[in-house]
């Protein structure tokens, strides 16, 4: 697996898998049903923030082998705090936690966009006091205008302190990732695809549908 720096985009990596396309193309394929998506996606979460995680600075810690003593190099004591996104941000948070990051603690923030406007609105967080010193990764798997992540990552920094940021996802649209670059230049992007576009009701194109209603099967109803 690599990650490979977009040319146009300095914030942005993609990561090169020819497995992990392949279970993209699954996403994307409307008739993969909902179960099979929620599966394929909760199992690709893991491989995108491996990834994202590939050259994170380690720590030293001196132990014993049974043969010798050595200084070895460790993430112990380095501290990671997931944060999803509701709704679509849980079908990265869990499986992620539990089979990569288990020592990393888990935040919410519920996000939604006003469908005529577009405009992002926050209602509900579960977030820790202090991020001013942990690796705060930002999951959401659809980055499409920039407006939800963008309104997120201004809540951890004002709120919590938070300064190192990386945001995974699955598919980028690149004025998503332009708002990102523009309104906060030091956070870091990872995604498996960067489509095209956004169509006018700002879906992503080719992109995969609605990641949340096909994740969790049900079609909000409207209010
Ligand atoms: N959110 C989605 O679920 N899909 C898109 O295409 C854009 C935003």
């Amino acid at each position: 697996m690599s990650l490979r720096q977009h040319p146009d985009h300095g914030n942005l990596k993609v990561l090169e898998n020819a497995l992990m396309t392949s279970a993209l193309t699954k996403l994307r394929n409307k008739y993969t049903t909902d179960e099979n998506f929620a599966l394929i996606a909760s199992r690709m979460a893991p491989f995108v923030v491996f990834e994202a995680l590939h050259d994170f600075p380690l720590g030293e810690k001196y132990i014993e082998t049974p043969v010798a003593s050595m200084k070895a190099a460790t993430l112990d004591g380095t501290k990671i705090s997931l944060v999803s996104i509701l709704g679509a941000g849980q079908a990265l948070l869990h499986n992620v936690r539990q089979t990569l990051l288990p020592w990393a603690s888990e935040s919410y923030i519920a996000a939604s966009r006003d469908e005529k406007s577009f405009q992002p609105t926050l209602h509900y967080e579960r977030l820790p006091e202090d991020l001013s010193d942990s690796l705060t990764v930002v999951l959401d798997p659809m980055l499409a205008t920039g407006g939800s992540s963008s309104a997120v990552i201004q809540l951890l920094k004002d709120c919590c302190g938070a300064r190192n940021i990386i945001l995974v996802c699955i598919v980028a649209a690149p004025e998503g990732v332009s708002l990102i670059k523009k309104e906060h230049p030091k956070v870091r992007i990872v995604t498996v695809a960067l489509d095209q576009g956004l169509t006018d009701d700002k879906f992503i194109t080719p992109g995969l549908g609605d990641f949340g209603d096909r994740f969790t099967g049900v079609t909000p109803r409207k209010k």
